[in-house]
């Protein structure tokens, strides 16, 4: 029976799974809404509950060789331990892989989204065959991974890679990781709507101004429209995530930057903005080596790269 493994993409809205064959295809997908109540115990059981449903999918065709998670936390990847989530908190201090290896199993592999988002898109994505890139994902914050000679960067505790974390600003704006002026205050798609809303007294023509509860998607539609205020945020994106990236091209030396997530949909907006801060800030030679890159798998990044994972872990054994 050919062997499949089975991924998770635990979101803050939403949790998706798929079974994945070692091509990278997927076999079979589903998906819920993450509960929001809480409970740990929820969790846990609306994963149980997508896993059922692809079992019961695929049964009689396909054996079930490992499980991947991708999750929105610090993780220990080698203890397969949640640290600590600050969007799900209920995941605080979670044995992941133990809870799950003693019910299914099989192999579980646990890693940080943005770490995984990194090996989806390096497995089946924009960086292909890239051996030292920098992954960045737009969204509610700014996740990072870095894969540096074709493997993820995961420092001593599997920690490593939070480049939304780097400081751009000395005495900037606080963060949710508790320091302050992250990048990820000046680049996330909750960053745009707060720059958007700090410099409206500045543009009071701006089309925005009509709007109570302005969206990152309406920042955007009205920069399109050559909208001044929206064209000044998207600048202050680029420039700001191009200082970050500029110190990470000078100290990595990556063929390509990857970038990815919700807000990334702005990327005509931001993007000569941060390629100019890179060529400003880092070294010639690497600013002009780095390629900067669009995600290809979207939404599948994070999945494709738990999946890879996961089959990573019993490549050793059987998998030819
Ligand atoms: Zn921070």
């Amino acid at each position: 029976m050919e062997k499949i493994v089975l991924a998770a993409d635990l979101g803050g809205t939403n949790l998706r799974m798929a079974a994945v064959d070692r091509e990278g295809k997927v076999v079979f997908r589903n998906r819920m809404s993450t509960p929001s109540h809480g409970r740990l115990e929820d969790i846990i059981s609306a994963i149980y509950s997508v896993i059922e449903e692809s079992k019961r999918e695929l049964e009689g065709r396909y054996e079930f060789a490992a499980f991947g998670a991708a999750v929105p936390a610090i993780v220990n990847s080698q203890e397969g331990k949640i640290l600590r989530s600050p969007n799900l908190p209920e995941l605080n201090n979670f044995d992941f892989a133990t809870r799950f290896y003693s019910d299914l199993g099989i192999p579980v592999v646990l890693e940080n989204d943005a770490n995984a988002a990194a090996v989806g898109e390096n497995w089946k994505g924009a960086s292909q065959g890239v051996r030292n890139s920098i992954h960045v994902t737009l969204g509610t914050g700014v996740g990072g991974g870095i894969i540096i000679d074709g493997t993820l960067l995961r420092g001593v505790d599997g920690t490593a890679g939070e480049i939304g974390h780097i400081a751009v600003e000395p005495d900037g704006h606080p963060c949710g990781c508790g320091s302050i002026g992250c990048v990820e205050q000046y680049a996330s798609a909750s960053a745009i709507v707060r720059l958007a809303r700090s410099l409206m007294a500045d543009h009071p023509e701006s089309m925005l101004r009509s709007h109570l509860d302005i969206t990152p998607l309406e920042v955007y539609e009205a920069g399109m429209k050559g909208d001044a205020l929206s064209l000044e945020v998207f600048r202050l994106v680029g420039r700001y995530l191009g200082i970050a990236l500029g110190g990470l091209v000078n100290v990595l030396n990556p063929e390509a930057i990857v970038i990815g997530g919700g807000a990334s949909a702005g990327w005509i907006l931001f993007i000569d903005h941060l390629e100019q801060e890179i060529k400003r800030r880092a070294f010639p030679h690497p600013a002009e080596r780095v390629r900067l890159m669009r995600s290809e798998l979207g939404d599948d990044a994070g999945i494709l790269g738990a999946a890879y994972l996961a089959s990573e872990k019993f490549a050793g054994s059987d998998r030819t």
